[in-house]
């Protein structure tokens, strides 16, 4: 006699995994309580478990609740496994992960849908074929959201979604009899089932590729700040010289160093220091460009790798980032602090530079600057950054930039000379 899978089967298999599913999320959210997205996933297998049990246990219980109810709880499934999905990306929930259940439940309202079983069948599939869409949509690559197994698992849903969408069609055309209808039922119970196995499996590639990419992004940036430290500028730097035919050809670094920051730290304590390095992040990481590299060297001293065009537009640059830094008192805790930094500017042709030589260049004239007074910005240009590398460190040449508020001063004399 051959195997017959009828659909009080094939739901049976279903809950049962489902079950299972459900309780190795919740387990996973115990372990991982950072994680809400485990939560919501598990609430979303428990629900399709008790929806389906109350659709096998038609019959036992009265129809409304098998049928109605039932089918629409079975729904509510998709719709938590929707906002586990946004949730696991921190977005927001939208009410859209709804529409299976709330389509389930106005087709159902309609009688020539409630009283016929093949049309609540071709009702239920395009409801799930609505929640595969969006399940497809929610695990969608997007900012900051690009591991590969999105793309594999957005595939298996609109698989999924085509399973279910076909699965109503064929029952549409074939106008299967009630037995033939539930023996057809069981069988697309175990299809859903099987795909919905693949799609965890690749979850569970996402997962780790997601905290994967969450630890590589961790050791690579400063705790205090939050910009790069000196590992990720160093990687960063890598890609900025690995093109050397990448346009333009200049690679400047600016060297930041705070000035008097041990007397900052002696006056306003240790934290207030903390934040003023953290507010010297933010405001020179607004200024460099999305084609450059920010991050912390260490202690007080931050860097800039740029490509640049001319030595003009780097000296416009460091002088931007000195300019706002020093422009007004910092509130940092209860107190105001007036602080300032200065900047040591050295560049090379992307296709000789070493970060050796560039950076001790830099360094050399951020000395200079120190030397020069502190707050101002010296720049040692191709030339001196290549003689750089060979002399000693007491070295103090290099051009001083002329501050922004020397130049607007110079305007506006101009301007008055003009007038005259
Ligand atoms: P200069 O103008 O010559 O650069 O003087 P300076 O006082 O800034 O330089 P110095 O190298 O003497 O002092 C740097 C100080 O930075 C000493 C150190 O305690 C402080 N520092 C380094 N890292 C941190 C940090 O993470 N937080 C705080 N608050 N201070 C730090
Ligand atoms: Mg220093
Ligand atoms: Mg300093």
């Amino acid at each position: 006699m051959p195997i017959v899978l009828n659909m009080t089967t094939g739901l049976t298999i279903w809950c049962s995994e489902a079950i299972t599913l459900a309780t190795v999320l919740l387990l996973a959210w115990r372990h991982d309580r950072q994680s809400p997205a485990y939560l919501m996933w598990a609430l979303g297998f428990s629900v399709s478990a008790i929806g389906f049990a109350m659709v096998a246990a038609r019959g036992i219980i009265p129809d409304i609740w098998s049928i109605q109810i039932g089918n629409a709880i079975a729904l509510l499934g998709e719709s938590a496994w929707i906002a586990g999905f946004r949730w696991m990306d921190r977005r927001r929930l939208e009410w859209s992960a709804l529409l299976p259940p709330a389509i389930w439940l106005v087709g159902v309202s309609l009688p020539w849908v409630s009283d016929n079983f093949v049309n609540r069948v071709i009702l239920y599939d395009l409801a799930s074929a609505v929640g595969a869409t969006l399940l497809a949509f929610a695990v969608h690559p997007g900012e900051g959201r690009r591991e590969p197994a999105r793309g594999q698992l957005g595939v298996v849903f609109m698989a999924l979604a085509c399973f279910c969408f076909l699965s109503g069609v064929s029952m549409s055309l074939l106008r299967p009899t009630m037995e033939e209808a539930l023996i057809y039922r069981g069988y697309a119970a175990l299809g859903y089932a099987l795909i919905i196995i693949v799609a965890i499996v690749l979850n569970g590639k996402l997962l780790m590729e997601r905290s994967e990419r969450r630890w590589r992004a961790i050791s690579i940036t400063d705790t205090l700040t939050g910009v790069l430290n000196r590992r990720g500028l160093q990687e960063n730097y890598e890609i900025l010289v690995s093109d050397k035919q990448r346009q333009p050809q200049m690679l400047a670094a600016l060297l930041f160093d705070l000035d008097h920051f041990k007397s900052i730290n002696d006056r306003h304590g240790h934290q207030t220091g903390d934040i003023v390095l953290t507010e010297f992040a933010r405001i020179a990481r607004q200024f460099v460009p999305r084609n450059g590299a920010f991050g912390r060297m260490g202690g007080e001293e931050f860097v800039a790798f740029v490509p640049i065009d001319d030595q003009a537009q780097a000296e416009a640059l460091a002088e931007t980032i000195r300019a706002d830094f020093c422009r007004v008192p910092l509130l940092a805790g209860p107190s105001l602090v007036s602080a300032t930094v200065s900047v040591g500017l050295a560049m090379m042709p992307r296709d000789t530079v070493s970060w050796d030589r560039l950076v001790s260049s830099a360094d050399r004239a951020l000395y200079a600057a120190k030397r020069a007074g502190r707050n101002c910005t010296i720049v040692f240009n191709e030339t001196e950054t290549a003689k750089a590398a060979d002399t000693p460190p007491e070295t103090d040449g290099g051009e001083l930039v002329p501050t922004i508020e020397d130049q607007i001063h110079a305007l506006r004399r101009l301007g008055k000379l003009a007038g005259m």
